[in-house]
């Protein structure tokens, strides 16, 4: 007659080394044992033991070598009540020859009963599993990634041509709160290139219309909306909290304020500029490359500064641009890869060219060759008058 499960199972445990929670606590305390959660997933994202590593028993044979190599090495397995632990170890001590493998009694009900700790990691919800799902798949982003994306804080500096896309993506990605400053309306001469926004909204603040779009295309973003131009008298209380800040801005002036103010405050700067069929893209980040002074001293003689008057520029022009700020924006809020630091990006779509020039902090910049609490409010920005600046061009 062939056994019963409940007598296998007294047999396997017969065959094992079981544990107390009280000595796997102190063990983990002491740091000398790999402990193993063989649940399912969703019972380990629910609450695990502090430091466990999840290898569902399904998956034991295929994934153990990858939580613990040394066969050698003290293993402690859990579940939830015991039972499929003490499968799990016979498994690993008859069939992989893991030398020193324990099962801990009654699971991590026990443990909990003991008043012991319990780590309940953040997880995604099963909608946000999908829509991320191709992100999930990428070693670079993964779920930590994305956890990032999620609780990050992203400031669009002006919501046109170069904002469109980035903010776009941004939001399908999944950056949890997008803040857009920006005190314009739509305009139908700006459609050919703003593709936030549409013709039905015309009239409408750019704000309120990026916002629209990026809630349709994905309700977990916060979109804190800003109707006002940066400016010395609100730019550290806009700034701050803020992990990135995207620069689509046009015009000298607010880029040396933003730059200052940025400077002072520690936050990183993903910068583009367009004009005809060019683009510049370069990534700010205080102290470990050059700021934006650092390179542009001095502004453009007026006749040459393009935010002078309205200047032609090519309709997809800033989607390519937008979306390598956004990229940028990404690698700087996950880690992954090299960001454009210290390198400046000049992109030609007439001659189809991406040239990469290397750029150097500045040892006399006026800004960030400063201990950042030495610059005061009234240096902010400091730049001749803007007015005058423009009039003298003609
Ligand atoms: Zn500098």
């Amino acid at each position: 007659m062939s056994p019963t499960g409940a007598e296998v199972l007294r047999f396997i445990k017969s065959q094992i080394d079981e544990v107390d929670p009280a000595e796997v606590h102190r063990a983990v305390e002491a740091g000398d044992a790999v402990l193993i959660d063989v649940r399912e997933t969703h019972e380990f994202e629910a609450g695990h033991l502090p430091g466990a590593k999840h290898v569902a028993r399904g998956h034991l044979e295929q994934q153990i070598e990858g939580a613990a190599a040394d066969r050698n090495q003290r293993l402690i397995l859990y579940c939830a009540a015991g039972n499929r632990s003490a499968l799990a170890a016979h498994t690993l001590k008859d069939l992989l020859g893991y030398q020193h493998v324990e099962s801990m009694i009654g699971g991590i009900t026990l443990w909990k009963d003991r008043g012991y700790d319990v780590v309940v990691p953040k997880s995604l919800t099963k909608e946000q599993r999908e829509r991320y799902s191709r992100h999930l798949l990428i070693p670079e982003i993964g779920l930590e990634g994305q956890q990032r994306m999620l609780e990050a804080k992203v400031l669009l500096l002006g919501a046109g041509g170069l904002g469109s896309p980035t903010a776009l993506y941004l939001a399908a990605a999944g950056i949890g709160t997008i803040g857009v400053v920006d005190d314009d309306v739509v305009d139908l001469s700006n459609l050919q290139r703003q593709v936030i926004h549409t013709t039905d909204r015309i009239g409408v603040p750019k704000v309120d219309s990026a916002e629209e779009s990026m809630r349709a295309l994905n309700p977990d973003v916060q979109v804190v909306k800003y109707r006002t131009r940066l400016d010395a008298t609100n730019v550290m209380e806009i700034l701050d909290g803020y992990d990135v800040v995207v620069d689509g801005v046009d015009n000298f002036p607010t880029r040396y304020l933003l730059n200052d103010a940025t400077v002072r405050l520690g936050i990183p700067v993903v910068s583009a500029a367009i004009l005809g069929f060019d683009g510049q893209l370069s990534v700010f980040k205080p102290f470990d490359g050059p700021c934006y002074r650092c390179l542009f001293r001095e502004p453009p003689p007026a006749e040459l500064a393009p935010s002078c008057g309205a200047n032609g520029v090519l309709g997809v022009l800033p989607g390519t641009m937008g979306l390598l700020q956004a990229t940028e924006v990404i690698k700087l809020i996950t880690g992954a890869g090299e960001p454009l630091i210290g390198r400046l990006l000049l992109y030609d779509a007439l001659g189809t060219t991406f040239t990469t020039v290397k750029v150097k902090r500045d040892p006399e910049c006026p800004i960030c060759s400063r201990d950042p609490a030495t610059i005061e409010d009234s240096e902010l920005g400091v730049f001749p008058d803007y007015e005058a600046f423009c009039a003298a061009a003609g």
